[in-house]
């Protein structure tokens, strides 16, 4: 079956990083809420998609220069008055739910990784009995690379941008899976298609794709049966999944 991600607790339904849409995707019948992180200056782990607040807040700065007090102060736009949630909150919030995390490391402003930081990310996973319930994506080779020695065994994605898919082409993806010792990608929607998922497989990596928002791209990744993908409108996706599920069993 084809997991469904929940993408920053459903943009499109609820807002972005919302506590609201983190809220709601808890409740829903999916398997996976998908979520990034990001340092404060004053050691607390921030639920936010971009290093910076200008783009989605009311507030300006960098979250890695800002304190957990302010960084909370920041109302979220078309998030119902919500602020930033802390990576501790979120594992208040899904400790009695039946969906599971997949955590994004993102890199900071100047689009490296943190430094230090994936350490602290799983450390907090743990004292909240959430690790075990985690997979981890990034973009970044370098920092799946240090989730391998910091959380072994536990599940990692690599998520795959188009600018990197078209240079190094599939063949050039598996060679850094396995370079890499990653056991799973994720391709943009756009990019997904039979061929590409076949020879990923054939290489014994799992296959998904990200960004899968509207009925055509939903439907596509189904069809493709992913492992999971990524989407902004959760309950859309869950409806299409329900409907596409009751037309397979009655074939
Ligand atoms: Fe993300």
């Amino acid at each position: 079956m084809t997991r469904i991600a929940s993408h920053r607790g459903g943009t499109l339904e609820f807002g972005d990083s919302t506590p609201q849409g983190f809220t709601a995707t808890a409740a829903m019948a999916l398997e996976e809420v998908e979520f990034d992180v990001h340092p404060t200056v004053d050691g607390a782990i921030i639920v936010h998609h971009d290093p910076t607040l200008e783009g989605t807040t009311d507030s300006r700065g960098a979250i890695a220069d800002l304190t957990l007090a302010e960084v909370k102060s920041a109302t979220i736009n078309y998030g119902a008055g919500g602020h930033p949630l802390t990576l501790e909150e979120l594992c208040d919030l899904y400790a009695p739910s039946t969906v599971d995390f997949r955590c994004e490391i993102k890199p900071g402003v100047n689009g490296r990784p943190y430094q230090g930081f994936v350490p602290k990310v799983v450390d907090e996973l743990c004292r909240h009995a959430m690790l075990e319930r985690t997979g981890f994506s990034s973009f970044m080779l370098e920092s799946l690379d240090e989730l391998a020695s910091a959380a072994p065994g536990r599940p990692r994605l690599w998520l795959v941008g188009p600018s990197v898919l078209r240079q190094v082409g599939a063949r050039g993806v598996v060679e850094l899976c396995q370079a890499h010792d990653i056991p799973e990608i994720g391709v943009h929607i756009e990019m997904a298609d039979e061929q590409l998922a076949a020879t990923i497989r054939d290489a014994g990596i799992d296959f998904g794709c990200w960004a899968a928002h509207s009925r055509p791209q939903i439907e596509k990744a189904l069809s493709l049966a992913v492992k999971v993908f990524t989407t902004d409108r959760p309950t859309l996706a869950l409806a299409i999944r329900d409907a596409f599920r009751r037309k397979e069993a009655t074939r």
